[in-house]
C-alpha cells in the first residue's frame, strides 16, 4: 500500500498516485477547482520523477476536471481511458457541459474562478480496455471494464490485490452507507459489482471516499448490490402509484440528498445522477422483472 497514495485536491474528486518503480500514475484526478493543490501534492510525492500516466475511471467532470492542468504541469503524461470515453471527449457540447458543471463546483466549494481552464487539454491519448495491463515495474495495474455508471466505466486492480472499483458499483461515505451508482444501466451495474468481487481484492478504495476498513470490507459487495436495489425499488414503487419522472425525482432527492450528500456532491451532480438512475430503472422495468438480481 506504500506505493499507493492519496493525493486528492480537494473535497469531492479523489485522486491516487501509484509509483511502480520505473513509472508513475493517477487514478482520476478531480474537479477541475482541485488542480492546483492536487499538483502540488503530487509533486511532493514524485520528487524528481515525472507522472507518466493520468487513468482516468470514467469522463464524469468530478473525476477527470483537473487534467487541463495536469497537462501543461507534464505535457508528456498520458491520458489513458475506455475508447467510449476519448469519442465523448471529442465532443464539443460534452466538453461545454463539463465545464460548466466545473465552474459551479468550483463556485460550492468557495474556491476563485477557474483560471486559464483549457479544454483543449482535455481528451484521452489512448484507450484501454478489459484485461489491458499497464507494466509500471514492479507494479501492475489491470484494467477491467465495469460498464453501469457510464458505457466508459473502468476499474483498476494494483498488482492483483488493491481495487479500484469505478463508480458503476456505488460510492461509500463516512457513515460506512453505500450510495448507488448505476445510470446507464442497472443489470450491467449487477455484473460490474460481481466482476469486481471476483478479483477478490484485500483492499478496497472506494469512489469518493478512499481506503475501505477492514470491517467495511466484509459486506462490502453485498451491500453495494443492496444499495442499488433499494434505490430501484423505491423508484419502481413511486412509478406504480402513477408518479412521473420529475415527481420521482422530487421524492427521491427528499430520501436520499441527505447532509452527508450535500457536503459532498453538488446539487446539480446529484439530481443529473439520480435522473439517469430513474430513466434506467423506468427503461429497464420490463427487462428487470424477469432478472432475479436486478
Ligand atoms: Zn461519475
Amino acid at each position: 500500500m506504500d506505493k499507493i497514495v492519496d493525493v486528492t485536491g480537494g473535497k469531492g474528486g479523489n485522486a491516487f498516485l501509484i509509483l511502480g518503480e520505473e513509472k508513475t500514475a493517477l487514478v482520476d484526478c478531480g474537479m477541475a477547482y482541485c488542480a492546483s493543490n492536487l499538483i502540488s501534492n503530487i509533486k511532493q510525492v514524485l520528487n524528481t520523477r515525472t507522472l507518466n500516466y493520468i487513468l482516468i475511471s470514467h469522463s464524469h467532470y468530478d473525476h477527470i476536471g483537473a487534467i487541463p492542468y495536469l497537462k501543461k504541469e507534464w505535457p508528456n503524461s498520458e491520458v489513458l481511458g475506455a475508447e467510449y470515453a476519448k469519442q465523448i471527449l471529442n465532443r464539443q457540447n460534452a466538453l461545454n457541459t463539463i465545464k460548466s458543471l466545473s465552474m459551479q463546483a468550483a463556485e460550492l466549494y468557495g474556491a476563485d474562478d477557474l483560471i486559464e481552464y483549457d479544454d483543449a487539454l482535455l481528451k484521452v491519448d489512448n484507450s484501454i480496455g478489459d484485461g489491458d495491463i499497464l507494466d509500471l515495474g514492479g507494479l501492475s495495474i489491470k484494467v477491467i471494464e465495469t460498464q453501469g455508471h457510464t458505457k466508459c466505466s473502468l476499474s483498476f486492480l494494483i498488482n492483483n490485490e488493491t481495487l479500484f472499483p469505478s463508480e458503476t458499483t456505488g460510492y461509500m461515505s463516512k457513515s460506512g452507507k453505500i450510495y448507488p451508482g448505476f445510470i446507464t444501466s442497472c443489470s450491467d451495474a449487477i455484473d460490474s459489482i460481481h466482476k469486481c468481487q471476483a478479483t477478490n481484492p484485500r483492499f478496497i478504495i472506494s469512489p469518493h471516499f478512499g481506503l475501505v476498513n477492514e470491517s467495511d470490507m466484509l459486506g462490502y459487495w453485498t451491500n453495494c448490490i443492496s444499495a442499488i436495489k433499494e434505490t430501484k425499488n423505491f423508484i419502481l414503487h413511486l412509478s406504480e402509484q402513477g408518479y412521473n419522472e420529475e415527481e420521482i425525482l422530487t421524492e427521491y432527492e427528499k430520501i436520499f440528498r441527505d447532509e452527508q450528500s450535500r457536503l459532498e456532491q453538488p446539487t446539480n451532480a446529484f439530481r443529473l445522477n439520480a435522473q439517469g438512475m430513474i430513466k434506467t430503472v423506468l427503461k429497464e422495468k420490463i427487462y428487470t422483472r424477469n432478472r432475479p438480481f436486478c
